[in-house]
Parts: structure tokens; sequence; C-alpha cells
């Protein structure tokens, strides 16, 4: 029997024909089904949620003749159960009972009311606070792929169209969705496989003019000119195809969504999707958080803050003037943060608040929050009146007081409000008159009963006589068992104690009637009222969106100001003329970590200097010096400080890196071929103005293999991309190559190696290193003795056996005679004749000796 089984459907209970009825409609998601207390899920929803949940599998009684799996969550607990969910890419229909059980016939109404996907929740307990949550959609088409990402918790839509898989591949990974819709019909599914949330989507939902349609209608406007999107037709049907599922998962109107942004990669410094891994930038390679850029680079105060740093380091403009603007702001705040730190700390997610508000399904705490924000902001302003930089005055300006909000939230919101609205008790005392009165009332406040006390008590002349109330019976008039003889005859008993007796009197009882009524009453105003403040700060939406952005970025600018100032960098010189140089340059992480000081290093590429060879023992330094220059360029390029003493940074287009490969062994790819495939990509994309980081290459193979394969990358580099690289090497041949190619330089790191041990000294030098201490590192790494020692034996061997050898050569063109050393005798015959000298019957009779020979 399967779950949508319509045929049988008649053999299940009624209840159970509901469930599958609501079950077909989302075949695809698991399906929470609201039965009292908990939610259940049937059949393969049972067994799968029980497996991830690790929530117990029972059974329900038979339906059509078989017990049916079941699993449930209590309602209660829901959304911890959720956050699972979707965190392992799954989505949930929530549906939950909206008929009246007591009125009904049969199972009860119910409702598919929200569908919670990874990628389209908003609610705070389903989000990390300090990191973007995406929803993305992909099309492929001949011409190449679109693109189109939403963050739904802030409202930012974006789209993308690109050619190649790789640049596609960068996309994804930059932006890092936790949802993937794409259409039936995709022909690039490597490019998703490994990652969670994929949602196979019809292709009519892909179709243009619905998506012209669709997001016409959500901006309102009639064609898409204004937002430069409408040629971008991959990406725009991509952009449809996710707006309708947003649509149709939120069930409500999306008024913060109101632009889509077209990214175009020439306005970024392009980092492709191994380059952003190896730089661990907001992940290490082990997929954590420690150790990397942001670890150490994110000291902000806010959590839009946090997600928006993240959002430069992640694409770096090319932008001089926004660049220059950000660069003098954290000069500026430099002077200042201490005192503007603390402000911004006591400002809430308004971003996610804001979505929240738009979406209806902001909670008390969300309104108190964006209270106690907008509270501060009248102090901030006045903080940030003494600032002289035009841009910060800019931001200061966006940001706004909103006096009006804060007013009216301050009136509205209780100081500290209870989590839901259900019960009531969130609006304050004071904001609404009638609210006032009927709550008044519903509390019994009113001396009514104090006097109906004092008048029963002295016209019956019983001084027990007091009146109370409890949950189950209501309001009482209780006399003691004494005196109870003395209860007149309209005073109906309704509870007997031990030593009293209580009575009600229809008086009370109409008492008691008004005051439950008005409890009624004043829940359902508190609830409309509260429904009420969605209308009155909708309006300032796209404001309060505004200043949001410009608080988050603010607190960018002065946490990089206070990283500068207590890392102490430099602000970087960025200049039109090719070239990096980099006085005392550090890297940012490991400088951190380390316990020795770290040794800073310098680095000089130019027109001229287009190449360095570095070369030096396995541990020297190279790894680092060539990942501290990528991320010095990186930070010069959100318009951050850099850790160095002076940098001077020429135009940078795309940063390549190539280093330290794995196996990817998920896609089947060895070591070399995932090295191979990045060259091949560096080869196709890198420009003169890319700098590129090359890490061993060519190592997975023969050693000539491997070093014809470096050779003739770096000769394609320096002289037809004409690209700014540092090489890594262990081939020393490469380093004759300075002697060749003007623009190569020598750089090496040293060691000193004493016995068998061996101190690195981490400074560059120009020049080549003199060799290489494989075994001293071997031995520092705990290889035992007995091998070092028959390694030093071998070494000396080999050495003694090249020194015999031919010298090494060091013309490429020589290169292949190294790996055929003795030439067949076909071949030496070969190289005797001379075509031109020969009849045409003298070349036949050639050709059969030739033959012969074989
Ligand atoms: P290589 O690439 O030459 O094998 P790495 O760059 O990986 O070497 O450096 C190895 C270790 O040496 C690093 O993990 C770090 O601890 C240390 N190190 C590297 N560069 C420096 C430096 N400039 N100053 C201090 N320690 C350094």
């Amino acid at each position: 029997m399967t779950m949508n089984d319509n045929e049988n459907l008649v053999n299940h209970t009624p209840m159970m024909q509901q469930y599958l009825k609501l079950k077909a409609e989302n075949p695809d998601i698991l399906l929470f089904y609201r039965m009292g207390d908990f939610y259940e899920l049937f059949y393969d929803d049972a067994k799968k949620a029980s497996q991830l949940l690790d929530i117990s599998l029972t059974k329900r009684g038979a339906s059509a003749g078989e017990p049916i799996p079941m699993a449930g969550v209590p309602y209660h607990a829901v959304e911890g159960y959720l956050a699972k969910l979707i965190s392992l890419g799954e989505s949930v229909a929530i549906c939950e009972q909206i008929g009246d059980p007591a009125t009904s016939k049969g199972p009860v109404e119910r409702k598919v009311v929200r569908i919670v996907t990874p990628g389209t929740v908003s609610d705070e307990q389903l989000l990390e606070d300090r990191k973007d949550n995406l929803l993305a959609a992909i099309w492929l088409e001949v011409e190449g792929y679109g693109y189109a990402t939403l963050d739904i918790s802030s409202g930012r839509f974006n789209i993308f169209e690109c050619n190649s898989k790789e640049a596609m591949q960068a996309e994804l990974q930059r932006t890092n969705p936790v949802e993937i819709l794409y259409p039936e019909s995709f022909a690039s599914m490597d490019l998703i496989n490994d990652r969670h949330g994929l949602r196979r989507r019809p292709l009519w939902e892909f179709e243009l003019s619905t998506a012209k349609q669709q997001l016409n209608l959500q901006f309102g406007t009639k064609d898409l000119i204004g937002f430069g999107v409408e040629n971008a037709v991959k990406a725009l049907k991509a952009a449809g195809c996710l707006l309708q599922y947003v649509k149709d998962t939120q069930k409500t109107a999306l008024p913060h969504i109101r632009a889509i942004t077209k990214v175009s990669p020439d306005k970024f410094v392009v980092l492709d999707a191994a380059t952003r891994r190896n730089l661990e930038i907001t992940e290490n390679l082990s997929g954590g958080a420690e150790n990397t850029v942001a670890a150490i680079l994110d000291k902000t105060q806010t959590a839009m803050g946090s997600r928006m740093l993240k959002r430069w380091l992640h694409a770096p403009i090319r932008d001089l003037l926004v660049l220059n603007q950000r660069q003098t702001s954290i000069a500026e705040l430099q002077q200042q943060y201490d005192s503007i730190q603390p402000l911004l700390k006591q400002i809430g997610d308004i971003e996610r608040i804001l979505a929240r508000l738009a979406l209806r399904s902001a909670r008390p705490r969300d309104f108190a929050r964006l209270r106690d924000s907008y509270n501060i902001l009248p102090t901030l302003q006045q903080e940030l009146s003494t600032l002289h930089n035009p841009y910060l005055l800019a931001l200061r300006h966006q940001i706004n007081v909103f006096t009006d909000i804060a007013n009216l939230l301050n009136q509205a919101i209780i100081e500290t409000p209870p989590v839901l609205i259900r019960d009531g008790g969130v609006l304050a005392e004071g904001y609404n008159a009638e609210l006032d009165e009927l709550r008044a009332l519903s509390a019994g406040a009113t001396s009514y009963l104090d006097q109906l006390e004092i008048r029963e008590r002295e016209s019956l002349g019983i001084d027990t006589l007091k009146i109370g109330y409890n949950a189950i019976h209501g309001y009482y008039i209780q006399i003691s068992r004494g005196q109870s003889h003395l209860a007149p005859i309209h005073y109906t008993r309704r509870q007997t104690l031990k030593n009293a007796e209580r009575y009600i009197i229809p008086e009370l009882k109409e008492y008691e009637d008004k005051v439950l009524t008005s409890k009624g009453k004043a829940l359902a105003l508190e609830k409309a009222l509260y429904d009420q403040l969605f209308d009155l700060l909708l309006p300032h939406l796209a404001a309060m969106q505004n200043s949001a952005e410009s608080l988050a970025e603010l607190d960018v600018l002065t946490n990089l100001a206070e990283r500068a100032y207590s890392l102490n960098y430099c602000s970087p010189k960025l200049v039109d003329k090719k070239g990096i140089h980099i006085e005392n340059g550090r890297h940012l992480v490991v400088e951190q970590v380390l316990k020795e000081p770290f040794i800073a290093n310098s680095l000089n590429l130019s027109q001229e200097r287009k190449m360095l060879i570095i070369t030096g023992p396995n541990m020297g330094g190279k790894s680092t010096y060539m990942r501290q220059t990528a991320l010095i360029v990186l930070l010069s390029y959100i318009g951050s400080f850099v850790p160095a003493t002076s940098a001077i940074i020429g135009p940078i287009d795309r940063i390549f890196t190539r280093i330290g490969a794995s196996d990817d062994l998920a896609s089947g790819r060895s070591t070399f071929m995932v090295e191979m495939t990045e060259t091949a990509n560096i080869m196709h994309n890198a420009t003169e103005h890319s700098l590129v980081l090359m890490d061993e290459i060519g190592r997975g193979t023969s050693t000539y293999d491997g070093l014809s394969l470096a050779w003739a990358c770096i000769e394609t580099l320096v002289n037809q991309i004409k690209a700014m690289t540092l090489f890594a090497t262990h081939y020393f041949e490469l380093t004759q190559l300075p002697e060749k190619i003007a623009s190569i330089y020598n750089v090496h790191f040293d060691a000193i190696e004493h016995d068998n041990t061996i101190a690195f000294r981490h400074s560059v030098e120009e020049g080549p290193a003199s060799k290489s201490y494989g075994i001293a590192v071997a031995g520092l790494a705990g290889v035992p003795n007995t091998i070092l020692r028959r390694a030093k034996q071998k070494l000396k061997e080999l050495e003694l056996l090249s020194k015999n050898s031919t010298e090494i050569p060091v013309d490429s063109s020589q290169l292949s005679l190294m790996s055929t050393p003795e030439q067949s005798e076909v071949e030496l015959a070969l190289t005797k004749v001379d075509p031109d000298a020969l009849t045409p019957k003298q070349a036949l009779d050639v050709l059969y000796q030739l033959k012969k020979m074989l």
C-alpha cells in the first residue's frame, strides 16, 4: 500500500483519508499532521523522520487492513525538530487543525498553513544569525547558465549569468545556497550533486514570460528595464521559478523584496571555487569556522554587520572610488570605534526583524527589539555627529532616527513581552483606552467584588463570608461550615469543602460572565491592535531597510577600524599601475595562531618582475607567503587595511590558487586530475591583471612529466598571459628559468640544519634555495632514524649519479629528450636520411629497409 493510493482511499478511516489527500498535495516533503498536542507523520514520512530525528517509529491501528507506520513530535518542541530537518536539507509542510473539534462532524478540518524549507525560513530559531541563508535557482541552456539567489530574511534578490561551468561553480560556492531549485531537464547535475536541499522543478516554472510577469507583479513595475536585467534572459528564468516557489511556500505577500540586482563579475575580483576554498575565508579546509579570515576579522557588534562583512570578503570589488571611501572611513573611525561599538552592540538584527515584519510573522519580541534598537539611534547619531568624512556623514544621514516609530513602539509594547501574541499580555497599558478598560474588567479589578462582599456579610450577619475565585468553578461566595446554615435560599451550592461551603448567586454569575467575555474581548482586541502595528510600520519598510543596511555598513567599517588598530594593519595604496609591493607582509591568521613571533616578509611584483619562483624546504614558509599575498590583495579589495607596514596594490581582476589539492574522491578524481583541472582553469582564464599562486604542480605523475608541465605552464603564464605569479616548487631545475626569461625571479626560504634537527628562518631571500632539506624535515616528522640514514646514503648515490650524467637541460625544447634517452635503430636510420637528396626509387628502397628493421 502506498500513501497516494487513491483507489483504496475508501478503505481508510475518514481521518486517514483526509491525511492522504493532504499528503498527495505535498508529495515530496515531510507532512507534519497536527493531532492534539502532536505533529504526526505517517508511512514513509514516519520512517524517514524517525531516522533523521532519532524518534521512535510506532504503529497506528490498521487502516485498509494494515497497521500504519507512525512517528510524532510534540508541538511545543517543534522548532528544534524543524531546525534539524532543514539543516539536513529537508522541507516540511505544517498542517494545522483549523476547524473547531467541538463542532466538527468527522475529522477536524485541517490545512497546510506553511511550508518550511531550508532556503525560505525566516524564523529566528531556524536561522544562524551571523550567516546568510540563501535560496537559489539554476537554469542551463546552450548559451550558458542563469542563476538567481534570494535571501528571504533580508529581501536581497540577485541574479547572475555565465558561460562556463567553472564560473558557475565559483558562483555557487560564493553564494553557498542551502536550497537549490533546478529544472527537471538540468544537464549539469555534477555541479550541484553534493549539495543539500535540491528541489527538482517542472520546466514550465522556468518560462520567460511567466518570470517577467511574476517579477513585475512583485515590484509593481511595467518592465524590468529600471533594474538593468531585461536582457538577462537565462537568469530571469531562474528568478521566475524562484519567486514562484517562495510565494507557494510562504503563502503571503513579500513586500520586503523590492528589487532585483544583476551581479556582474567584471565589477568584482573574481575568485574561483578552489581559491575561495584555499584561502579559508569563512570556512577552513576541514569545513569549520576556526582559523579563517572571518574568525580573525569579524568582531562586528551586530549580526547584520557580521553577515555583511562575510559578503564583502566573498566579493571583493574593483571600484576604486568605493574602496577609497571605505579606507578613509576606516582611518577616521580608528579614532572613535571604542565609543561607537558599545552602541552598535545594543542594536538588534533589524534586517531580519523587518523581513518578518514584511511576512507578517514578526513576534512580540521582534517589536521589542526594534523598539530598543531605535531607542539607541539618537545617542548613536549624537556620537557620529563629530565625524568629518563625507562618506560616514552620508551613512549617518541614511541611518535616520525613526522618532515616530520608536514612540509608537514605546507606547505599544511592554518592556519584556512574551514569546507569542497567542495569550496576549504584549500591548502596554495606556496604548489603547478600550483595551485597558476590558483588561481591567477581565481582571476583576473593579471594586465591585469588595462591595458585594461587605454588603452580603453585613445584610446576612455572616462574618466568615468571603468572595473568591478559582479556575475550575469560577467566582463563589464562601461561608464556613459553622455558619453555612445561615445561607439564604437563593444561594446555590457550587462546591463543598471540609470546613466550608461555596455558593453562587445570579448577581455574581452575571458578573462572572461579564468578566469572562471581557477577557475574550480583550484578547481579540489586543490581537487586532497587534495586527494593526504591522499596518502602521509597513509603509516605512523601505526606509527602515535602507537604514538597517547603513547600520550594518557602519558596523563593518567600525569593526575594520578596530581590527586595523588592534592588529596593527596599514592602509594599502590602490594604484592604476600593474604590480604588488608589500613591505613586511604577514599572514593574518597564521600570525594569530602562532606561538612564536611571525616573521614578516616583503614582496615585489611588477611589469618587469612578473613571476617569483619560490624554493625552500618543506615547512619553510612558502605557502604561508603565497597565501598571505593573496589575502593582502583580497583585503585591499574589500577596502580593509592589511597586515603589512605598507602595501601598494595595482589593478587585480582575479585571484587564482592552485595549492595543495586533495583527492576529490566524491567526484572520482585523483589528486593529479584535480590539480590539472585547476591548472587548466588558470591557463584559460588568467589575464595580465590576475594574481596566480601555484604550489607544486605536476607532482602526481613522473618527475619528467611533472617538470615539463610546470615548465610549460610557467612559460605560458609569463610570456603569453603575463599574469603576476608566485610559483612554489621543489623542482630545482626550474630555478634556472630566470636566466632564460627576463621577468622571472628566484626567491627562497632557508633553514639551518644541525645534526638531525632543522630550524626554519621563515624569511624570504632573493635567489634560489641551495638544498631541499627533505630528509631533515622527514626526521622532524618522526620518520625513524634507520630510514633517515638509509635515505641519506641513497641521496649521496643519486647525487653522484646525476653529477656524472649530462647537465640538466634548461630549454623546454630539449626537455622531451630527457624522457627518451635512447634512440631506436629505426630512429637512428631515419636521422641519417636526407629526403631531398633521394630519387623516388631510392626513397622507396629506404622505406622497405625501415620496414624490415621493425
Ligand atoms: P611550506 O609551504 O614551505 O611547506 P608553510 O608555509 O606551510 O611551509 O609553513 C609551515 C609552518 O611554518 C606554518 O604552519 C607556520 O607555523 C610556520 N611559518 C610559516 N611562515 C612563517 C613566518 N613568516 N613566520 C613564522 N612562522 C611561519
